[in-house]
C-alpha cells in the first residue's frame, strides 16, 4: 500500500483577530498528535506573522488564503509571494470556491498564481470542486477536469508533486452536508487518475489530495479511510483548537 503522510489544513477564512489567533495556537499546540499527520493553519493576512511567531519551533506549517501572481506593483489590496514568505508562509490556498464565486477568480489567473507560487518556493493548495447544480446535471467530472486542466497547465511533474489538490464539493462547504466517504473516494480516484495522465503515475502517487467540506472530528476518520483521500481542508471545525486537533488525530488514525 502507498503511504502518504496525511495533511490537514485549517482555512480560517475571515475569522480571528491576532489575539484570538495567538490563543488558538497556544491551545492547539498542547493537543496536536506527535506524529502521523502534517498540519497547517491558514489565517487572515493580518494574523500571519502573529501565528508564525506563535508556531515557531513547532511542526505546524503556515499558509495564506490567497496571493497575487505579480511580485510588486499597483495592485491595491493584493499580497505577493515575497510578502507572504516574509510573514512566515510556506503554503498558499489557491482557487478556493469562495474566491472563484464571490471574487470572480478565473482559471487563467489561478494558473498564474499557481506558477508564481511554485516559482517562489511556496506550496500551493489548489482547490477544485463542483456545485450542486453541476453534480445534478451530470457535469461533476468535466467540471473538475476543466479546473485541473486549466489550473495546472504548464507545470512540470516535479512541481505537480509539490502541489496539494483539495477536492471541495461546493455544496458541502459550510453547509454541514459532507460528501459520503464513497462519494469523496470516487472523485479522489478520478482526480488521481487525471494527475497520472498529466504528470505520470509516479508523481500522481506522491501527490496529496485533501477532501474539504464540513469535515468534523466525528466524520474525519470515515472520510479519510478512502485510499485516495490524503487529508482535509477544514473551515468551520478548524476555528476551534480542540476540534482541529481532533481532526488531525482522526486523520492520523485513519491512515495508521
Ligand atoms: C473550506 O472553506 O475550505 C471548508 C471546507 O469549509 P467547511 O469545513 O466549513 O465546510
Amino acid at each position: 500500500m502507498i503511504k502518504r503522510t496525511p495533511f490537514v489544513a485549517a482555512n480560517w477564512k475571515m475569522h480571528k483577530t491576532r489575539a484570538e489567533a495567538r490563543d488558538f495556537v497556544a491551545a492547539f499546540l498542547k493537543k496536536i498528535p506527535a506524529s502521523g499527520v502534517k498540519t497547517a493553519i491558514c489565517p487572515s493576512f493580518t494574523a500571519l506573522s502573529t501565528v508564525a511567531d506563535a508556531l515557531k519551533g513547532s511542526s505546524v506549517a503556515i499558509g495564506a488564503q490567497n496571493m497575487h501572481w505579480e511580485a510588486k506593483g499597483a495592485f491595491t489590496g493584493e499580497v505577493s509571494a515575497g510578502q507572504l514568505k516574509e510573514a512566515g508562509c510556506t503554503h498558499v490556498i489557491i482557487g478556493h470556491s469562495e474566491r472563484r464565486k464571490l471574487f470572480k477568480e478565473i482559471d487563467a489567473d489561478l494558473n498564474k498564481k499557481l506558477k508564481t507560487c511554485l516559482k517562489e518556493g511556496l506550496l500551493p493548495i489548489f482547490c477544485v470542486g463542483e456545485t450542486l447544480e453541476e453534480r445534478e446535471a451530470g457535469k461533476m467530472k468535466p467540471v473538475i477536469m476543466g479546473q485541473l486542466h486549466a489550473g495546472l497547465a504548464g507545470i512540470s511533474s516535479d512541481d505537480a508533486r509539490k502541489t496539494v489538490i483539495a477536492y471541495e464539493p461546493v455544496w458541502a462547504i459550510g453547509t454541514g452536508k459532507n460528501a459520503t466517504p464513497e462519494q469523496a473516494q470516487e472523485v479522489h480516484a478520478f482526480i488521481r487518475a487525471w494527475l497520472a495522465e498529466a504528470f505520470g503515475a509516479e508523481a500522481s502517487q506522491d501527490m496529496i489530495i485533501q477532501y474539504g467540506g464540513s469535515v468534523k472530528p466525528d466524520n474525519v476518520e470515515a472520510i479519510m479511510k478512502g485510499a485516495d483521500i490524503d487529508g482535509a481542508l477544514v473551515g468551520g471545525a478548524a476555528l476551534d483548537p480542540d476540534g482541529f486537533a481532533a481532526i488531525a488525530a482522526g486523520a492520523a488514525k485513519a491512515k495508521s
